[in-house]
């Protein structure tokens, strides 16, 4: 704070009566099962240490997560998400959301996760076939402190291209623009202060904050937007905590007067470093279920020399996954590589971080025409795609995944056979077998 600030702050609290209340709100986003702590990574334990302590101290303190809680790590995926709202309990969370990776285990799941987390999993706009809402509630009004605050939850309308089709038939993903045209004007009057919890990229979240201005806050999520301090847009503020717990975020908003408005706000991430010592309650948690999947996952499969990031690493999966199947071609998306390699030791459980879905080896045909479809859905150009003969036939290995989205695509056009084999079994074997070559230049 500055010089200045702070005098004009004191001179304020001398000349007028103070009636101010002080809002904590916590956040993460997009922890895909990161319970166990690791050099980049916080951990459920250290994290929950935080909030405690700020929780014991402070009045009017609450903890949100954006969704996508579950789905990046072996102990997610080997328990079907399972432990990590269990875990996520002694974190000490008041609300959740349901993100696009709720939904890996099929739409099903969902209520299996309610039934587990403590805190309610908010969801205004994600509808089941019988057009009821998926999650626990649209919206959430509660007060602390005296302080009246409304939480809308909102996900990304395009989580159907995100997540297997398979199990998440006859679902509906309304628009959020038109959900918050609805609930702002029936929530902004009850409120002081009005949040989105939002499962939907920072980019859009900050054309939200411009078009809803009645919004104070928004918890973003599901771009992995690391933002150090939250982006102001006219009154809102649009914050986000990178992924997988490598911080917490912190908002504080002062209030004053009389109905209660913001005058003040101040927001930060906590990075893990900056954390305390763990809570021994909670570790003791996360290693039963750690313990569980460590024998079969901290096995060294291979060395590397050199860090690999996500966009090297696809080339040289697609070539393992084209030898595996005896194909053409492969086709691994970019954004279902979910970890990066560093130098030194791989084992199985980087493997997991990598592929945490569990998809199967597809052998796919179709035309280059309808390949250079498909691989114009990657973010950047694939780098295939200018040798590819549109004219042609082609085999493609891919993941069951991108097979799945295609055949709703391209339909009888290409032909699919599902090998039953998983992406990571067939990755982990060739790792252990031939190691992996340099990345190509
Ligand atoms: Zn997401």
């Amino acid at each position: 704070m500055s010089y200045y600030r702070t005098l004009s702050l004191l001179l304020c609290l001398i000349t007028t009566p103070l009636i101010a209340e002080e809002l904590v709100i916590l956040h993460t986003n997009d922890f895909h099962g990161h319970i166990k702590a690791t050099q980049r990574y916080a951990g459920a334990a250290k994290i929950s240490a935080y909030v405690d302590d700020l929780k014991a101290r402070h009045p009017a303190v609450i903890f949100l997560d954006a969704g996508d809680a579950i789905s990046g790590t072996p102990v997610s995926g080997m328990f079907k998400g399972d432990p990590i709202f269990e875990v996520m309990n002694l974190m000490g969370y008041d609300f959740g959301l349901i993100g696009n990776h709720e939904f890996d285990h099929g739409y099903r799941k969902i209520a299996r996760f309610r039934e587990i987390a403590a805190h309610p999993l908010l969801s205004a706009n994600a509808l089941g076939p019988d057009g009821r809402l998926l999650g626990d509630a649209p919206y959430a009004l509660l007060e602390k402190d005296g302080i009246k605050i409304g939480i809308i939850g909102l996900l990304t309308e395009t989580a159907p291209t995100l997540f297997t089709p398979i199990g998440n038939e006859g679902l509906t993903f309304l628009k959020p623009a038109d959900l918050l045209r609805e609930l702002i004007p029936e929530l902004r009057p009850q409120v002081d202060v009005l949040i989105l919890l939002s499962h939907i990229g920072h980019e859009n979240e900050l054309k939200l904050a411009d078009e809803f201005p009645a919004l104070d806050v928004i918890i973003g999520g599901h771009s992995h937007t690391l933002v150090e301090h939250p982006i102001r847009v006219g009154n809102t503020l649009v914050a986000q905590a990178n992924h997988y717990g490598t911080h917490l975020g912190i908002i504080k908003l002062k209030l004053e007067g009389t109905p209660l408005s913001i005058t003040e706000t101040f927001g930060d991430l906590i990075a893990a470093d900056e954390l305390p010592e763990g809570k021994p309650e909670v570790e003791n948690l996360v290693s039963l279920y750690e313990s569980k999947v460590e024998a079969l996952v901290d096995v060294t499969l291979t060395q590397v020399d050199y860090d690999s990031s996500a966009d090297a690493l696809q080339p040289l999966l697609e070539n393992i996954l084209a030898t595996a199947a005896g194909t053409d071609l492969g086709y691994y998306n970019r954004t279902g590589i979910r970890d990066q390699l560093a130098r030194g030791d791989v084992t199985a459980r980087m493997v997991w971080n990598i592929e945490p879905f569990g998809n199967t080896l597809v052998k796919m045909t179709l035309s280059g025409a309808d390949l250079l479809i498909l691989l114009s859905q990657e973010p950047s150009l694939h780098h295939a795609a200018s040798d590819i003969d549109p004219e042609r036939q082609y085999s493609l290995a891919t993941n069951s995944f991108i097979a799945s989205h295609a055949s709703l695509t391209f339909g009888e056009d290409i032909t699919t056979l599902d090998t039953g084999l998983m992406i990571r079994d067939i990755l982990i074997e060739h790792l252990r077998d031939q190691g992996l070559p340099p990345p190509r230049r």
